[in-house]
């Protein structure tokens, strides 16, 4: 299987070569060259495995260049109970992604019961293991730069702790998370993890670790890589839980469902989408914004407009306070008939601040055959949302994942089942479930009282030549 960019410029690389990059050297995003078909026969069989042979078989579609008895290792190491088994008192960790009924129809599929109570943790835990394999086989190290305001950073960071040939620099604004998200990642011991809190702002630290990748030499003596969401690898670990989640919600592979998807870096949808496309019985994939609505705006209107940070709201579910959803130029990519100029010509635009439009195109009556509908949920929606399912069946849901449910219920089909994905676990947004139900939500066991826990954390003021000082210091060249 060979990967190809999304802007068309650059040469067809294999899956353990685009492991460790970024974006492709034309400045496109990867995908394969024809998306893998499963066959009948094979979803019949895949019915009945469990989530990492489920695993396996999907992966192995992709990843061909790595021998299959280390990518089932490698899969059977990721996909394990012991590491899913941070949620609900009541969910059968076995199942990794255990599916909850609300009623008949309407279901959530519980993503985010791994290390760091969110669905990042699904895709990351795979990376940490892919990467780990990867840089044994080439007898190379890795030196992991971010920035994170949240989710993304501690779910790199348990994923990547303790690994053979890997550091972790992550940088977070000083002062700026919550308690418990400051307490996930500045109480981790690991030699490998490094964490530095900027005196500023999110902003800041992201334009330090863009100023340091922009330093080819530094960048090429140190080995900096990243995590980002456009990574292949943790696109193509989201597919498998579509998969996993329409067989839990179905009895035969006859039937269509809906799945509803609380979208920022349009990551978790796309894996959806390309899920779809191998063959997946998907009737119709929800997209559910929050208060910044651009992705709602384009399926609604073929505008896509991203905000500057100004126009960027901070909201109560802060991981989908995105402007410009990286991961969609590869869905305009299949929109526009993969066509790489094309996609080139809308990101010349979008890269200089600008927008494009599509509706008086071709590509706007595409639209309906890839059957994403949208909608948008805001704070008094979410406050809603989560007052209705506490009510009504006892769960308490995260503030994305309300948004999710709402314009799921708000979109779909009468009579298609509808599978909401649950993106993060209350515990994490305690204040706005505070707000909601006047409640504080259940915490895992293993991480109740860890704001009492020893912090292991450099502050930095938001200076350049410190942090490149900093990683000099730590990595030997
Ligand atoms: C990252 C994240 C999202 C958004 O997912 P994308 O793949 O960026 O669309 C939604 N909810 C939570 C809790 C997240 O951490």
């Amino acid at each position: 299987m060979k990967f190809i960019s999304t802007r068309g410029n650059a040469p067809a690389k294999n899956f353990t070569e685009i492991l460790l990059g970024g974006l492709a050297p034309d400045g496109g995003l990867y995908l394969p060259e024809q998306y893998p078909q499963v066959t009948r026969a094979e979803l019949d069989a895949w019915r009945k495995l469990s989530y990492a042979d489920l695993a396996f078989a999907v992966l192995s579609k992709f990843a061909t260049d790595i021998p299959a008895a280390d990518l089932k290792a490698i899969v059977s190491k990721t996909y394990t109970p012991a590491v899913y088994s941070n949620g609900r008192a009541d969910s059968d960790f076995t199942q990794i992604t255990p599916l909850r009924k609300l009623e008949e129809g309407v279901f959530i599929l519980e993503l985010s019961n791994g290390p760091t109570l969110a669905f990042k943790d699904m895709a990351m835990q795979l990376l940490g293991n892919l990467f780990e394999y990867a840089l044994d086989r080439q007898h190379a190290e890795l030196n992991i730069l971010g920035a994170t305001s949240g989710d993304t950073g501690s779910a790199a960071e348990y994923a990547m702790r303790g690994k053979r040939g890997i550091r972790v620099f992550m940088l977070s604004p000083d002062g700026k998370m919550s308690e418990f998200q400051r307490a996930q990642m500045y109480s981790l011991q690991d030699p490998n993890i490094f964490n530095i809190a900027i005196k500023g702002m999110f902003d800041d630290a992201q334009d330090m670790v863009k100023a340091v990748s922009n330093d080819h030499a530094f960048k090429e003596k140190y080995r900096i890589g990243t995590v980002n969401s456009i990574n292949w690898a943790r696109v193509s670990a989201q597919i498998v839980y579509y998969f996993k989640g329409y067989f839990a919600a179905t009895n035969s592979n006859d039937e269509q469902v809906a799945f509803s998807v609380p979208s920022g870096n349009f990551g978790n949808i796309c894996a959806g989408h390309i899920a779809r496309m191998m063959g997946l019985p998907i009737g119709q994939l929800i997209l559910a914004t929050n208060e910044n609505d651009v992705l709602d705006e384009f399926f609604r209107t073929g505008v896509y407009r991203p905000r500057d940070t100004v126009h960027t709201y901070e909201t109560s579910s802060p991981s989908m306070d995105i402007s410009k959803a990286s991961n969609f130029e590869r869905f305009m990519f299949d929109l526009v008939g993969r066509d790489g100029e094309k996609v080139r010509e809308f990101w010349n635009s979008v890269d200089k601040g600008g927008s494009f439009d599509i509706k008086d195109s071709p590509y706007w009556d595409a639209l309906p055959k890839f059957d994403i509908v949208s909608g948008k949920s805001i704070h008094q929606d979410r406050l809603k949302t989560i007052r209705k399912l506490w009510a009504d069946y006892g769960v308490m849901v995260d503030t994305h994942t309300a948004d999710g449910i709402k314009v799921g219920l708000e979109q779909r089909r009468p009579h298609l089942p509808l599978i909401c994905l649950e993106t993060a676990l209350p515990a994490k947004f305690a204040e706005t479930i505070h707000e909601a139900l006047g409640l504080e939500p259940e915490r895992p066991a293993a991480m109740v009282g860890i704001e009492n826990l020893p912090q292991r954390c450099e502050v930095m003021d938001a200076d350049v030549a410190r942090l490149k000082a900093f990683i000099a210091a730590r990595v030997p060249s």
